[in-house]
């Protein structure tokens, strides 16, 4: 019988391929995981998405030991994260981490991004946080970027990089596209000078028109739509 790491290994090693055709990843930076019933599969660490193999993902417990049937690799450096990520927010089921370009840049900049643009609700709140730096692969870092993802499913990583979470490996891999798309915008009116921001009741209201932006229709009560 097939377990659901043997079924999410192919989907795992297209996300993370993806990763590198977006232009979110580049050599083997960056990774990504999908929550299991009682663990997680994670990319291996120090191997480009295009040298793996789906026997390569690695299954790991919720307290990050090899689960059975692990391979010899290494789980992704940054495994604490992942699974931190499962164990603080149950709607997470995939969890991707870039080091693209407009991203990263912001990151090293080390600051939030603002309601610069309505878009900036998809991700949660009013801002995208950037966590605190901690050095690549501790607990610290994992712990920075939680602090971060406090009400938002994205963050940026000080001097590093990014990290989404989503409903599943698509919805997480067009999440992580459409933030770092985000950050190509906010650098790019970043030219002309401060943006005008939105206001904290106009990004109040985005925020209740995405919590149905986008489900199927339902009427109301009433009969409307
Ligand atoms: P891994 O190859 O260990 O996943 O590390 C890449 C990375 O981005 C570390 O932050
Ligand atoms: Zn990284």
């Amino acid at each position: 019988m097939n377990t659901d790491a043997d079924l999410l290994r192919h989907p795992l090693l297209a996300t993370a391929r993806a990763m590198t055709s977006a232009g979110l990843n580049v050599g083997t930076s960056g990774n990504a995981s999908v929550r299991l019933a009682d663990g997680l599969l994670i990319t291996p660490s120090g191997l480009a998405a295009e040298a793996c193999h789906a026997d390569d993902m690695v299954p790991l417990d919720m307290d990050g030991s090899p689960a059975p049937g692990s391979p010899a690799l290494a789980p992704s450096s940054e495994w604490q994260i992942h699974r931190d990520v499962y164990a603080a927010f149950p709607q997470a089921r995939a969890v991707l981490h870039a080091h693209s370009p407009f991203a990263t840049a912001l990151a090293c900049q080390r600051i939030d991004i603002p309601a610069f643009h309505y878009m900036i609700a998809r991700f949660g709140g009013r801002d995208i946080r950037c966590a605190r730096y901690a050095t690549f692969g501790t607990p610290a870092l994992s712990a920075a970027a939680i602090a971060a993802l406090q009400g938002r499913s994205a963050c940026l990583l000080a001097n590093h990089g990014m990290l989404v979470y989503g409903r599943d490996l698509d919805h997480a891999l067009a999440q992580a596209v459409e933030f770092e798309t985000l950050c190509e915008q906010y650098w790019r009116t970043c030219q002309f000078g401060a943006p005008v921001l939105l206001s904290d009741e106009e990004m109040d209201e985005v925020i209740e028109r995405f919590r149905w932006y986008g489900r199927p229709q339902r009427a109301d009560e009433d009969g409307r739509r």
